[in-house]
């Protein structure tokens, strides 16, 4: 058994790490992570030079799809950050969107569900061109949500575990 379990029995979660190096363009601004590059899974920058600027950053790019017909998304590139800049139509709050890389416009792989809304999944985005999904970051795809901006996939992973451990099912 050794330390696969913690004191109360639960399966031990390995603590995530934010992966700064150089390969995955992540880097520390303004005391929070930033993402300079993300791709799809097939290795196509979602950050092109002549993406809006988020603090002077360029954000990141997705396709989206709803009820209303399709748009871009621009998401700020810092973690955690609620800002983006849409041209796109009026999408419904928590309507379930699909978010497709700009270039191939095939659907970003789901990684987890989130429990926002029916359906909604996170849906991630690489952050170095080999598609590692270690080395990634998710988005959820309920219009609206209120986590509808970047994180870590190992954070979206680490916070699917606590809660299904809470009904008793260890992931
Ligand atoms: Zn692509
Ligand atoms: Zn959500």
């Amino acid at each position: 058994m050794g330390d696969r379990f913690d004191e109360t029995g639960r399966i031990r979660i390995r603590e995530s790490r934010p992966p700064i190096d150089s390969s995955t363009g992540v880097v520390i601004k303004k005391d929070t992570l930033l993402l300079r590059q993300a791709f799809c899974h097939a290795g196509h920058s979602l950050v092109d030079p002549n993406n809006p600027r988020f603090d002077g950053e360029r954000g990141i790019k997705l396709l989206c799809v709803g009820k209303a017909g399709r748009g871009v998304v621009y998401l700020s590139p810092f973690h955690k950050d609620h800002r983006k800049q849409l041209e796109a139509p009026a999408f419904e709050d928590g309507e379930i969107v699909r978010l497709l890389c700009p270039h191939c416009e095939e659907a970003l792989p789901a990684l987890a569900p989130h429990d926002c809304n029916e359906g909604a999944m996170y849906v991630s985005l690489y952050l170095n061109a080999k598609g590692d999904i270690h080395h990634s970051a998710s988005v959820c795809n309920a219009w609206g949500c209120y986590a509808s901006f970047l994180r870590l996939s190992s954070e979206v992973i680490t916070d699917l575990r606590a809660s299904l451990s809470q009904f008793g099912m260890p992931f």
